[in-house]
């Protein structure tokens, strides 16, 4: 195929999705890579001295065209993929990753950066370009390009040690998650739980030719069955099972495993010149040390476990009064929490869906986006999409200029994965004095209307589509020169401040009022509902807080230390929760063996990111909440330093900007209802 036919290699400024078809991602694909390795030799090659324009902006400038492709097909392959797209990904990925590793192996490249850093202070740059010079000279430095060669070697060698052992990990927990199952055949041991949780074990249980009903450790089996399962010794025997995986002595075991990566990220920090792997990874995050990462934690411990002991006490009590239990244990939390909470609230999604129609939830969404920010959207139906349930909107502001294109995929169906992301299709930034506007997109997977029914939103979707548009309005109001620091391009315990602090609106009677509706009669949702949600919002806060907490501490008890000296997984463990510790001590179980999220996947030394993101859009409502959560004033602040600036700056910087301070939790611990107001 020659390139001249190929739809993605053409100039286009929308994706062209009416006219790609499957046989044009690969080559497509080459062919930019090639591009953008022919832009990067020039660069390295140039025999003019270094400069911040010669080099650092147009190494940000290079591989325009591999960003616009790749983002067309793995978006796709997260929404609408197949079995063509996914072999396709499997035969480009390893390009893409040698294309990158090349980049940052280069030597050429990295001395003219180097020497442009070096001569920073000489160079009259302002913030966002020295912003950018830093972020590209710590994409090569931080991979070892300062080293001597064999210390070079080294870091590679820990690298390659440690993606195997993260995988052997993984594998570890998932062969441990697959090979048990509670088969029951006597119907009095699913007492409680609800019929439709019943069918969906009985039809495991049938697909291995099995009679009665086959519960598992994967969440939607695991969740439930704890929540509702009467029979005390069943939950206790699945709690085992799941709090042991990979904690057995076997050839499944993690415990070698967790200290040989928690070791190697230290020496692999020690080598790059950290004190610790925190401290490496820290370095890049709002956050900055691991000791104020501890001292956060130790500040909210201090003032959240009061109340979790409290709940602790109340929850107790629940249980001896209703089944003579004399010790709650860890595996009677979800039952006897969902027991209390019915008891408390009676809340049900279905007495709250009729209010909260998809297309009513959207007018609402753009309205506060109006009210708040000026914004209005414009459906347009001669733009290309890859679905036809997608819908796209033009973006405008309040002098109707065009800010974004904006599009929206609510509906599951076979191809999309689960979840709820935002993404986008092409970046924000201005080059040549010409500005380029950003494409958003969302992509959720809410119930489809149906012939008698519209689709209706569980309130759990409501804030999903409140929080995957604050951070589309991250992306759409991005105001920056360069596109790898726009809109939600920003260190990650940041970057959920614009999606967490939307959903707060979902809770305000002002808000409310203007779109939920219900769908049949047009009555705006009952005062008594919200008040209800904000409290059942805030039901045993206490005790989730300092779950949160221990998972933090256990993070940094791994990685914020020297953890030469541990050997033993458990006894370190049992450490870090001692002060965060509720329930009695389970001597079988294990965490750290089963901690995927931060010995598999990415959030090494960032679990603290969910309660610090926390505390940002607390404090930041709370600002809004002082002066109107409908003040233009707050409002246009937060834009003009937060949202527009994307990751210009140092986001502390930023904050207090917009804020005229620092964060501070009291916020957060007022709103969870953990303090006094
Ligand atoms: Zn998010």
């Amino acid at each position: 195929m020659t390139t001249q036919n190929n739809p993605l290699l053409q100039e286009f400024d929308h994706a062209p999705f009416s006219k790609i078809e499957n046989k044009h991602f690969k080559p497509a694909i080459i062919k930019a890579i090639e591009m953008a390795r022919e832009e990067i030799n020039a660069i390295a090659s140039n025999a003019d001295e270094a400069t911040f324009p010669n080099t650092i902006e147009t190494l940000e400038f290079s591989g325009e065209k591999l960003d616009r492709v790749t983002s067309i097909f793995f978006n796709l392959n997260s929404a609408e993929t197949n079995e063509e797209i996914q072999q396709i990904a499997q035969e480009v990925s390893p390009l893409l990753s040698e294309f990158r590793n090349d980049i940052i192996l280069n030597k050429a490249l990295f001395e003219k950066v180097k020497s442009v850093y070096n001569k920073k202070d000489q160079l009259d740059l302002n913030t966002e370009q020295k912003t950018l010079l830093d972020r590209k000279y710590k994409a090569f430095s931080r991979n070892g390009a300062n080293l001597p060669i064999e210390k070079q070697n080294e870091l590679r060698d820990i690298d390659k040690k440690l993606s195997k052992l993260s995988l052997d990990f993984g594998q570890n927990v998932l062969a441990e998650t697959n090979k048990f199952e509670l088969h029951l055949t006597d119907e009095n041991d699913l007492k409680g739980l609800p019929e439709s949780f019943k069918e969906e074990a009985a039809q495991v249980a049938a697909s291995k030719e099995k009679e009665g009903w086959i519960f598992t450790l994967e969440y939607p089996s695991y969740l439930p069955f704890m929540k509702y399962a009467e029979n005390r010794e069943l939950r206790k025997k699945m709690a085992l099972a799941f709090g042991s995986k990979g904690f057995h002595g076997d050839e499944l075991d993690n415990q070698e495993n967790v200290l040989q990566i928690a070791k190697l990220r230290y020496q692999r920090a020690q080598l790059l010149g950290y004190k610790t792997h925190a401290h490496f990874v820290l370095e890049e995050r709002m956050a900055e040390t691991p000791e104020k990462v501890n001292s956060f934690l130790d500040e909210i411990l201090e003032k959240a476990k009061p109340a979790a002991e409290r709940e602790f006490k109340e929850l107790e009590n629940f249980a001896k009064d209703l089944d003579g239990i004399d010790q709650l244990q860890k595996w009677d939390a979800a039952f006897y929490s969902e027991k209390l909470k019915q008891k408390l609230f009676n809340l049900d999604d279905e007495k709250l869906k009729p209010y909260f129609k998809l297309e009513n939830v959207i007018d609402g969404v753009f309205t506060v986006a109006q009210k708040l920010y000026g914004l209005s959207f414009k459906e347009v139906f001669d733009v290309d999409k890859y679905h036809e349930d997608v819908k796209i909107y033009q973006v405008l502001d309040e002098n109707n200029k065009e800010m974004a294109l904006f599009y929206a995929d609510f509906h599951p169906r076979p191809g999309k994965r689960d979840g709820a992301w935002m993404t986008g299709y092409k970046s924000q930034y201005k080059k040549d004095g010409e500005e380029e506007r950003p494409h958003i997109s969302i992509v959720c997977n809410f119930t489809k209307p149906s012939k008698k029914q519209p689709s209706l939103l569980t309130f759990n979707e409501l804030t999903t589509l409140f929080h995957e548009f604050g951070h589309a309005l991250h992306g759409m109001l991005g105001d920056t020169e360069y596109p790898s620091l726009s809109g939600a391009n920003v260190y990650w315990d940041f970057v959920e401040l614009p999606s967490q602090l939307l959903e707060n609106w979902c809770y305000e009677k002002e808000a409310l009022q203007l779109f939920a509706k219900h769908y049949e009669t047009g009555e705006v949702i009952p005062m008594e509902l919200i008040q209800k949600i904000k409290e059942s919002a805030n039901f045993q806060e206490g005790m989730a807080t300092v779950r949160q907490l221990s998972f933090g501490m256990l993070d940094l008890s791994w990685h914020g230390v020297d953890p030469s000296a541990i050997t033993d997984v458990k006894a370190n463990e049992d450490k870090a929760f001692a002060r965060t510790k509720l329930f009695p001590n389970v001597e079988e179980n294990c965490m750290s063996t089963a901690f995927s999220h931060i010995f598999q996947g990415g959030y090494s030394a960032g679990y603290y990111s969910y309660k610090w993101a926390e505390v940002l859009d607390a404090d930041t409502f709370e600002y809004f909440q002082q002066n109107g959560i409908f003040s233009r004033e707050v409002a246009n602040k937060f834009k003009t330093n937060i949202l527009s600036q994307g990751g210009t700056d140092h986001p502390m910087t930023l904050y207090k900007k917009f804020r005229g301070k620092e964060p501070k939790p009291d916020a957060l611990l007022k709103r969870a209802g953990l303090i006094e107001k």
